[in-house]
């Protein structure tokens, strides 16, 4: 039976950004849906892309489709955060999916490549990247094919990019294997939940240094205020 902590953390973000790697066929998607059912306050940051939609995809809600010569327009003008070329296509997150997130409490996720995650890490420096490891080659081969989107040759392509893309995940802050699904979503659930907490370090202590005041005086914060203070 899952107990569910009553946690002020869970109600609401903090406006962080977690960059989310994987190979194709790593369970990405799924584990990313499945989360933000359970856990209020996260959005996913649907990217712009000149790939054509695949038969199960919306408009608006797994990507925003567009041509090569819309997007090019799009990177002149500046309107990417981060934009990168992967197996052919171009594919970009606009820089308005990360504005306002804090005072909107919302937490977000972006899917992206492990190009994406290196331009997030060097603009947004407190983003937090976590990678996503299929158990082995041979399930995600397995996975690949079952899935059906992709031909026999696209299916060696994807799994030649996902071996170098792997080499990548030592600078990834979190590694999560995605083994059994319940187990991976426990993971990035609780890795969201330990940042947000991270995160509110800040506000709590000023608030709790305030409180101290009120009862002990002026300058009184033993030890809670972001100084550190001590009684003086
Ligand atoms: P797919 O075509 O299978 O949806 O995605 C192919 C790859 O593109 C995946 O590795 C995915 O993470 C990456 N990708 C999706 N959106 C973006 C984006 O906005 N920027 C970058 N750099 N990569 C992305």
């Amino acid at each position: 039976m899952r107990v569910e902590p009553n946690l002020d953390a869970i109600k609401g973000g903090e406006g962080i950004v977690f960059v989310i790697s994987s190979p194709s066929g790593g369970g990405k998607t799924t584990l990313v849906r499945k989360v933000m059912e359970q856990l209020p306050g996260v959005r996913f940051s649907v990217s712009t892309t000149t790939r054509s939609p695949r038969s199960n995809e919306r408009e608006g809600v797994d990507y925003h489709f567009v041509d090569r010569g819309v997007f090019q327009d799009m990177a002149r003008r500046g309107e990417f955060l981060e934009w990168a070329e992967v197996l052919g296509n171009f594919y970009g997150t606009a820089l308005k999916n990360v504005e306002l997130l804090e005072e909107e409490k919302i937490d977000l996720i972006l899917d992206v490549d492990t190009q994406g995650a290196r331009q997030v890490s060097a603009q947004l420096n407190h983003a937090v990247l976590i990678f996503i490891l299929p158990p082995s080659p041979s399930v995600l081969k397995q996975r690949l094919m079952q899935r059906g989107l992709d031909s026999p040759g696209t299916i060696q392509f994807r799994l030649a990019n996902a071996s170098k893309e792997i080499q990548e995940a030592q600078k990834y802050h979190y590694v999560i294997i995605n083994d059994r699904m319940e187990e991976a979503v426990d993971q990035l659930r609780a890795i969201i939940l330990a940042e947000r907490c991270r995160k509110r370090k800040k506000t709590i202590l000023n608030k709790k240094a305030e409180q101290w005041e009120e009862h002990h005086g002026k300058n009184y914060s033993g030890g809670l205020s972001e100084t550190g203070g001590k009684p003086v």
